[in-house]
């Protein structure tokens, strides 16, 4: 079991394992804990905020640097001490009194503030978002620093406590268990501690006006929704108990303590995944399950995503081909169409488009292009058809167990299946992974 994901940084190389987005991620530390603590006004978008940051030493440091974006910092201490800091585009730079000394832990504490509002990129913006009536968080994959500073790469995961501050008439959900609600004069503060180490980019907090239920069962469910949409809430996330006891199966154990569901009071145009959470849209609620494949996509990413987090965006497949191959799995289990059936149905899909990309590196623009979430479920489903069932689950439950809550490359997923096979694998990756020419089904 790795308890903490090493990233992949040297220090005197300068690499830092993030190609697709080198503008983020920083070097010569990594992070063991955020405590962040914000005040935040809904209506005016006005966020006060403290992030107290435990760090690692990989280097002797001089200065160190953090992604923040739209935010001002106000005040900087390191190890207790004021420290120098300038901010240029998203990057905080902090020089401490005293230089860091290779291996030891030091603890930042930032002050900052501002109107929070999402990052631009290719695919719009992400972060910190208001909705009609409150806020939405959806990062992925380089929102985070638009709401708090940090080492924003994923494989340096980390433990997290967040509190929120704001009017009590909002619900306030963040990542992990709820460990405080204090109600003052007219705000609420809510205080969430996320145990199990958390990529930077699944942090989340969501704020509106919503309904609260609750589901028992082996992992405990909550739901908010608008109150409104409570029938059909319930219907459409009806059946996540049985999901769960399929993938518990599959997979493996539930990686977390509680699965929780937002449904915003608008309109997303694709759910989004935190740990430990999922946020969907009214959009994606009909009260008859018409997007169930999604619900247990967004479901199946608990595992594949949150507990085993890819430590270069490169491996998108590592997340997207296993969420889509679980909305196969639930297909079949659910009595509809088998993965065998879909998968030829989508086999035929892709050889009828564009083949201009390798699974195992796509691209920084096509991370969420349909085409690499399907083509990594065609890739599972042979490895599965190669493996047999009685090989293939075992080998995907030994794969959420080594790396649970850990860092993970498309090089240690080949390794460990290979131990599984009796047959050399090398010619179903090369063309599956690393070659752009759709390979005929199941080879
Ligand atoms: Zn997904």
């Amino acid at each position: 079991m790795i308890r903490k994901a090493r990233p992949i940084v040297s220090v005197a190389s300068g690499t830092c394992g993030h190609p697709y987005f080198p503008e983020r991620g920083n070097e010569g530390y990594w992070v063991e804990h955020y405590d962040l603590a914000l005040e935040y006004r809904v209506v005016a978008n006005r966020l006060r905020a403290s992030a107290t940051i435990s760090a690692f030493a990989a280097g002797a440091l001089s200065w160190f640097a953090l992604d923040l974006a739209g935010l001002r910092a106000t005040a900087v201490l390191v190890d207790g001490l004021p420290a120098r800091f300038t901010q240029h585009g998203d990057k905080l730079r902090v020089t401490p009194a005293r230089t860091l000394q290779e291996g030891t832990l030091f603890v930042v504490e930032i002050r900052y503030g501002g109107n929070p509002r999402p990052v631009p990129s290719h695919w719009g913006g992400l972060g910190w978002e208001q909705l009609s009536d409150g806020v939405i968080v959806a990062s992925q994959p380089t929102g985070a620093p638009s709401w708090f500073p940090c080492n924003d790469r994923p494989g340096d995961k980390s433990t997290f406590r967040i509190s929120v501050t704001t009017a009590s008439a909002y619900e306030v959900v963040a990542n992990g268990r709820l460990a405080g609600k204090r109600r003052a004069a007219s705000t609420t503060t809510w205080v969430y501690e996320q145990a199990e180490p958390m990529a930077t980019y699944l942090a989340s907090v969501q704020i509106g006006r919503y309904q609260t239920a609750e589901v028992s069962g082996p992992v405990p469910q909550r739901l908010f929704f608008p109150s409104r949409l409570a029938s059909r809430v319930r219907l459409d996330f009806g059946r996540q108990q049985q999901m769960l006891a399929l993938f518990t199966e599959r997979f493996g154990p539930y990686p977390f303590a509680a699965y929780t569901v937002v449904v915003a009071d608008d309109d997303l145009e694709i759910p989004v995944e935190a740990q430990g959470m999922s946020i969907f849209g009214r959009n994606h609620v009909d009260g008859r399950r018409g997007e169930e494949r999604l619900v247990a996509h967004e479901l199946a990413h608990q595992w594949f995503g949150n507990s085993l987090t890819l430590e270069s965006w490169r491996e998108i497949w590592l997340h997207e081909g296993f969420a889509s191959y679980a909305e196969w799995l639930w297909s079949e289990a659910s009595g509809g169409e088998t993965a065998d059936a879909l998968a030829a149905r989508w086999h035929r899909k892709l050889s009828r488009l564009p083949q201009d990309f390798v699974l195992a590196d796509p691209g920084a623009r096509r991370l969420f292009d349909d085409r690499v979430y399907k083509r990594g479920a065609l890739t599972v489903h042979a490895l599965r058809r190669a493996l047999g069932d009685e090989a293939f689950f075992p080998m995907l439950r030994e794969w959420t167990t080594t790396y649970q809550h850990g860092a993970v490359t498309t090089d240690r997923f080949t390794r460990l299946a290979d131990r599984y096979a009796t047959t050399p694998l090398d010619p179903l990756f090369t063309s599956w992974l690393h070659t752009e020419r759709l390979p005929a089904e199941h080879r």
